[in-house]
């Protein structure tokens, strides 16, 4: 049975239509279903009751269940241990900052990429998610908001009612998902449903470069997010193994041509792990191999999960590699992850059908 959430608007008109039903209502579908967060948006009061009965027979209203929801004491962040239909478990984030609210999504239950620092890499895929599994995580997370109000008090965010930004950094590889994500940020971007902008979503990936192209096709405005983690050819292909279908070079290429990199730039994500990828001689190459793209690097000290084969860098190891990234004319942050108390960090995701999670 397919879900009500992975439906987009004018596929709900269509159905409406072929009902002999105003597509209108398919409006008010989306509006109680993504914007009131009614348990049943077929029970809107301005819908005929035949309805779901001539319209949606074929489809179920099941979100994601929260089997275990985590908030961080330290900053706030609500790390949730989501069960789909079939009981496969995947986790997302919701990372409260100053003036958003962002949810890291899951796209697969495991991945294909064997990244060796990565602990879903260790998982393989289980399997693909679809859109509604990836959307119900916005809505379930939306419903939590709604919920506790006391946790916007904290955070000084009473006016942030709803999630603001969502990231495809979760469990999994994207773009080895591409259609289930371009269909699940086609509903969240629906005006009449969450609303969210284009330029609100980011897709993380490790370099599919199939994905990217069908992706900037269906949305070329979404922002791209690349998992660099190494310029040097070789060293990537050791860590990360899909280094070996796209080189970095052929990634660079396509992104010096995609139309999102005129709009905002491209993020470029870089794990530093000790004495792998942390050194002068990577600082320098990372700022050759990006001459000429508009990028913004997120420098993300690695979080431990296995310290014998992978360790974090040094203090000195993150400053000096952030200073001559800054001072050759890039943008750079370092970002150390939240929700470290609760495992929610990247590459700490846990779940018991699974091991965890990060790009
Ligand atoms: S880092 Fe991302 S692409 Fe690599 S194994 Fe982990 S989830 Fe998959």
């Amino acid at each position: 049975m397919r879900n009500f959430y992975s439906i987009p608007r004018h596929e709900l008109e269509h159905r409406c239509r072929e009902a002999g039903l105003p597509d209108v209502h398919a409006s008010t579908l989306f509006k109680a279903a993504y914007k009131d967060l009614v348990n049943d948006p077929w029970n809107a009061s301005s819908l005929p009751q035949k309805i779901r009965a001539s319209v949606g027979s074929d489809l179920d209203i099941a979100l994601p269940v929260a089997a275990k929801t985590l908030v961080s004491r330290y900053d706030h962040s609500v790390k949730f241990l989501f069960e789909l239909r079939d009981g496969s478990l995947v986790e997302s984030v919701l990372m409260p900052e100053r003036r958003r609210i962002t949810l890291c999504v899951s796209s697969q239950v495991g991945c294909r990429q064997a990244c060796t620092f990565c602990h879903t890499g260790r998982m393989g895929l289980l399997r693909n998610m679809d859109a509604g599994e990836i959307v119900g995580q916005l809505i379930a997370a939306n419903r939590w908001i709604a919920n506790h109000p006391d946790w916007l008090a904290a955070l000084s965010l009473p006016r942030l009612q709803r999630v603001t930004n969502v990231v495809f950094m979760g469990m999994g590889e994207p773009l080895d998902n591409v259609e289930s994500v371009a269909d699940a940020i086609a509903i969240m971007t629906d005006p009449l449903g969450s609303g969210l902008a284009l330029r609100r979503i980011s897709v993380s990936t490790a370099g599919h470069l199939d994905g990217l192209a069908q992706m900037v096709e269906r949305h070329p405005d979404v922002r791209l997010a690349i998992s660099l983690h190494s310029p040097f050819d070789a060293e990537r292909s050791k860590i990360m193994p899909i280094n070996r279908r796209w080189p970095l070079a052929e990634v660079l290429n396509f992104l010096r041509d995609a139309p999102t990199q005129l709009n905002h730039g491209i993020l470029i994500q870089y794990t530093m792990i000790r004495g792998v990828n942390d050194s002068m001689r990577h600082a320098e190459e990372l700022v050759r191999i990006t001459a000429g793209l508009k990028v913004k690097v997120n420098l993300i000290p690695l979080n431990e999960i296995d310290p014998s084969r992978f360790a974090s860098p040094t203090a000195n190891a993150i400053d000096s590699f952030r200073d001559h990234l800054h001072q050759s004319g890039l943008r750079v942050m370092v970002r150390y992850s939240k929700g470290q108390d609760i495992a929610a960090a990247c590459g700490q995701l846990v779940t018991e059908n699974a091991s965890a999670s990060g790009q």
